[in-house]
């Protein structure tokens, strides 16, 4: 800067004077350079500006190039030689300065040549320095916003236009002309080129959404499709806000973002909800989705049916709650069956459900909430209920069957060291008798009401059983004797009162009942089972329709004995030849101590020990096991072979009991014929003796044989009379010729009166139909006495003759013993 002072020209000096006043007022550093004198003085303001003061500086010239910022220094000196030079009008540039502090501050330096010699060569120079470090941080600050700006914006991929309305123009930058897919160079372009892109059914909205942007000042979001030049549709988003200018029509502005792989991701997704609904709305499982709390937020059909509500009912409602409120959640293990396969059981109303949950989890591994399914397993679980009802009980009886009687027994008796158990075994009379006659509906129908009158009579904690076909078993436990007695008197009659209602003529049925008190405790089931089998046996042989109790005596074996191992008994004696005929003579009561010319051929067995067993004790099996009719027809062939020739020379008739099996045989009576034919016997040596339970299981094919047997000469009686069903009615049919009054009748005639009225019946009966009469089981003289009271002339029983063997009798009357009684009876036709 000159100093005023050296100016020769007061008006000049004055005027510098004044414009140096006006720099320093307006904070303006001015520098003034003498080129020729090369001192350049440098304003107070000047220093200031850099924290000094003007004392601090020498004049010298290049003061300043001492304290500009190294980077500026070579731009500084060029500009100035450039202008020197004479290429620039004046110097312009922008520098840095160190202020007296350290720091830099930003100059704007403009000056220029303002004196020249007579040669055109720059003597002086003036030029001002202006403070723009605030100017320049501004730039900074927003060179950084901008560059924030544009990073934000290519990092979302969003491009920026706006709209100059009054000009009808647009502005799209490169992002923008990308998403159209125009070359990217932002551009300005025609308002319409924007309509045009505008896919057809977007179009409305689109242009309705920006032009409302422009009346408000809020901005405005639409979504939009354009298709492209190549035809290719993208989705797009649009940020519209309109932007004012002072009097003009001003902007549109707007982001514009590339939504395609957003809603087209949205779209499969929807598409992927849409088809688990549907498939979860198709399925049978009922499937329900929770959050944390239990809210439901999803249900499928299956769902809303078993909790009987719908699914918008549903979704919304705590599961808990629901399943809490209608008390539906019961463990099925507190109903006794053990559910095996995981999972709950839940029983809403009368269904039942498997029920499963899984936990939704996150990435994390945190809970999102909760699946939970449910299969109705109603039918299956219904189903497997029945069964483990059908395994232990009898579909027939609704009774327990065998197996469940086995269980119980088995803990019973393990159970009760010192109470005393009685089991019963009871096996129905006359059965089959009754099913063939009056038809299996019928004999069901007696099944079903016996159990139910039997089971009338049952004490507390008793275990009545069907254990198959008629045999039923009841345990009983703290029974004695005289009870177990007294209880199985009550059965029987209650058997007996059972209505068969059916067509044949007032039949009853009866029982035979076996008992056993189980007296040591370390008896097994299964031999306890045997034992009361076996006393019914003996019920039974004894003449059936009453009660026996089990006697160690009678069974050949200390563990009771089966009716499986009597028959394979009966199988190994019949091939050892062990199997021996006895016969009983069937005596004159006026002349008992006289032989007789007929004699009924009974069974024995002989143990494997000696000893002689009764029918008894094998007959019941044979009938049960279905070889009875092989046991009759070898006893007959046996004593056919072995005697046959010689019975018209010993006057003897023999007859033969014949069972149910055998008499039911249409080949029967052909075999007998055959029989008799190779051992040269008379048909009229022969006699049968059937029973009134054989004759009913197979009516025609009996009554044949029956009258095949009369047309030759045999006699046929009919065995334990009264025993049985005692329907007269159809016995009539049979051609029968005898009748034998049964024991059970004859051995209390002495006392009972009702016996005696019986048998006065039965020969009235007899009388009136032609039948001779046998009174069996004659065991005294009173009997016999009184029996001749009644016009029984004939009889058996031991009174008479005890049974023995029949090859003893045989010889007996071959070595010329026999004396022919003179009232023998009139056997024959
Ligand atoms: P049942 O036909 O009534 O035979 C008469 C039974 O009474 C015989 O018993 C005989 O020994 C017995 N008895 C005779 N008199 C008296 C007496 O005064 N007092 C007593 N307490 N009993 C007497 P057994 O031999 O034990 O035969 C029992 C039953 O076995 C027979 O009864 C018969 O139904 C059957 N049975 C015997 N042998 C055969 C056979 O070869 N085939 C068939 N199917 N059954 C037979
Ligand atoms: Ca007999
Ligand atoms: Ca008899």
């Amino acid at each position: 800067m000159s100093n005023p002072e050296t100016s020769s020209d007061t008006s000049f000096a004055n005027d510098t004077e004044r414009w140096h006043r006006a720099l320093e007022a307006a904070g303006l550093g001015v520098w003034d350079w003498n080129l020729k004198t090369n001192v350049c003085i440098y304003s107070e303001s000047w220093c200031r500006m850099l924290g000094y003061r003007r004392s601090d500086f020498s004049e010298n010239a290049d003061l300043f190039l001492l304290l500009i910022h190294p980077d500026d220094r070579e731009r500084a000196v060029e500009s100035g030689d450039r202008h020197l030079a004479g290429k620039t009008d004046r110097i312009e540039t922008e520098l840095r300065l160190q202020h007296k502090a350290g720091h830099w501050v930003w100059v704007l330096d403009r000056g220029a040549v303002i004196e020249r010699d007579e040669n055109g060569n720059p003597v002086r120079m003036i030029g001002v320095q202006t403070d723009i470090t605030q100017q320049k941080q501004v730039e900074r600050d927003t060179s950084l916003v901008n560059e924030r700006f544009r990073l934000a914006l290519t990092a979302a991929e969003i491009g920026i236009w706006h709209f100059d309305v009054a000009r009808g123009r647009s502005f799209w930058d490169a992002k923008t002309c990308e998403i159209f897919g125009l070359d990217t160079a932002s551009k300005e372009i025609d308002g319409d080129t924007w309509h045009r892109f505008l896919h057809s059914e977007d179009r409305h909205e689109a242009e309705t959404k920006h032009f409302q942007a422009l009346s408000q000042k809020s901005e405005v979001k639409v979504r939009y499709r354009i298709v492209r030049q190549d035809g290719e549709i993208r989705h797009l988003e649009t940020l519209a806000k309109s932007v004012p200018n002072q009097g003009g029509a001003g902007y549109l502005v707007g982001t514009i973002r590339d939504v395609t792989a957003e809603v087209e991701a949205a779209r499969a997704l929807q598409t992927e909800k849409e088809r688990y609904e549907i498939t979860l709305g198709a399925i049978n499982d009922a499937v329900v989705s929770t959050g944390v709390e239990g809210v439901i937020n999803f249900a499928n059909a299956s769902a809303a049916k078993m909790f009987s509500q719908s699914v918008e009912g549903l979704i919304g409602t705590n599961i808990y709650s629901i399943l809490r409120d209608k008390g539906m959640i019961r463990s099925i293990q507190s109903n006794g069956t053990k559910d095996t396969n995981d999972g709950v059981v839940l029983e809403l109303d009368d269904a039942f459900y498997r029920c499963r949950r899984s936990p939704i989890l996150n990435t994390a591994g945190e809970s999102l909430g909760q699946v939970y399914t449910a299969h109705d397993i109603t039918a299956d679980y219904k189903r497997r209920e029945q069964l483990a009802y059908a395994a232990h009980h009898d579909a027939l009886s609704g009774l327990y069957n065998r197996v469940a009687f086995d269980d119980a027994l088995e803990e019973a008796i393990a159970r009760a060291a010192d109470e005393r158990l009685a089991i019963f075994y009871l096996d129905l009379d006359h059965f089959k008798a009754l099913n063939d006659f009056a038809g299996h509906a019928a004999g069901d129908k007696a099944l079903r009401a016996i159990a139910e009158g039997v089971t009338a009579l049952l004490p507390e904690g008793a275990f009545f059983a069907r254990l198959g076909g008629d045999e039923f078993a009841i345990l009983l436990s703290g029974y004695d004797r005289t009870s177990a007695e007294n209880f199985a008197t009550e059965t029987i009659a209650a058997v007996r009162d059972v209505s068969l209602n059916c067509a044949v003529n007032g039949p009853r049925l009866g029982c035979s009942i076996g008992i056993f008190v189980i007296d040591d405790p370390s008896i097994g089931a299964s031999d306890a089972l045997a034992r009361a089998d076996d006393a019914c046996y003996a019920a039974k042989s004894a003449g059936r329709n009453r009660y026996a109790f089990f006697t160690e005596s009678r069974s050949t074996r200390t563990s009771g004995l089966s009716a499986a191992r009597e028959v394979a008994d009966l199988t190994e004696a019949l091939e050892d030849n062990r199997l021996i005929l006895f016969g009983q003579e069937i005596r004159s009561l006026q002349r008992p101590r006289e032989q007789s010319g007929r004699l009924e051929i009974l069974a024995r067995l002989q143990a494997r020990d000696g000893r002689i067993v009764g029918p008894g004790a094998f007959i019941p099996a044979a009938e049960r096991f279905g070889m009875a009719a092989m046991l009759d027809r070898w006893i007959i062939r046996k004593t056919l072979a072995e005697h046959g020739h010689r019975l018209t020379k010993v006057n003897l008739k023999v007859g033969f009991n014949l069972s149910a099996q055998t008499l039911c045989d249409p080949t029967l009576w052909p075999f007998i014929k055959e029989v008799a034919e190779e051992n040269f016997t008379p048909l009229s040596q022969i006699a049968f003796e059937i029973t009134e339970t054989a004759a009913v299981s197979c009516f025609e094919t009996a009554e044949l044989f029956v009258r095949s047997a009369r047309r030759h000469g045999c006699t046929v009686s009919l065995d334990d009379f009264g025993s049985g069903l005692s329907s007269f009615d159809y016995l009539r049919r049979f051609p029968i010729s005898c009748i034998k009054i049964d024991g059970a009748f004859v051995e209390k005639i002495v006392d009972s009166q009702v016996d005696r009225a019986i048998i006065a019946s039965i020969m009235e009966l007899a009388r009136n139909l032609g039948f001779d009469v046998v009174a069996e089981k004659i065991e005294n003289e009173q009997v016999a006495a009184r029996l001749l009271q009644l016009g029984v002339t004939f009889g058996q029983g031991f009174h008479l003759h005890k049974p023995e063997r029949l090859d003893d009798i045989i010889s007996r009357r071959s070595d010329g013993e026999v004396w022919m009684g003179r009232d023998s009876i009139a056997v024959g036709s």
